[in-house]
């Protein structure tokens, strides 16, 4: 396997179980899995890597993930999909992370069994256009 081709994912979530299960996940399909666990720790992973993802919580510490993911679109890396990785699955939830310039959209409790799917599918839809 060519390492230089394994994708990375940045994961923003403040819940440490949830970073480790998605990391679990991920890295056993192949895919290499950088942790932030707020805002700031996401804007100095990103001085350090240009990840091919960055799957965002919403309820975060600092800055919530509709205020980061719009800072981060708008001004630094428009070209990166960002996609929602949140409970809040009221009516309007999705509108919203949509509206902040999310991507997509997944819904916890994480589906073990779909999420890399879910994760390469956002990846490639991306890089087509
Ligand atoms: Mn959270």
């Amino acid at each position: 396997m060519d390492i230089s081709a394994q994708p990375i994912i940045l994961y923003v979530e403040d819940n440490l179980d949830n970073r480790t299960l998605v990391r679990r996940i991920l890295e056993a399909e192949g895919f290499k899995v950088i942790e932030a666990s707020s805002g700031p720790e996401a804007f100095q992973q990103l001085e350090k890597i240009t990840p091919d993802l960055i799957l965002m919580d919403i309820n975060l510490p600092e800055i919530d993930g509709y205020t980061l993911t719009t800072t981060l679109k708008s001004k630094l890396l428009p070209h990166i999909p960002i996609v929602a990785l949140t409970a809040n699955v009221m009516k309007g939830d999705r509108e919203k992370t949509l509206q902040a310039g999310c991507d997509g959209y997944i819904q916890k409790p994480i589906d073990v069994d779909a999420l890399p799917n879910q994760v390469r599918s956002f990846i490639s839809s991306k890089t087509k256009d």
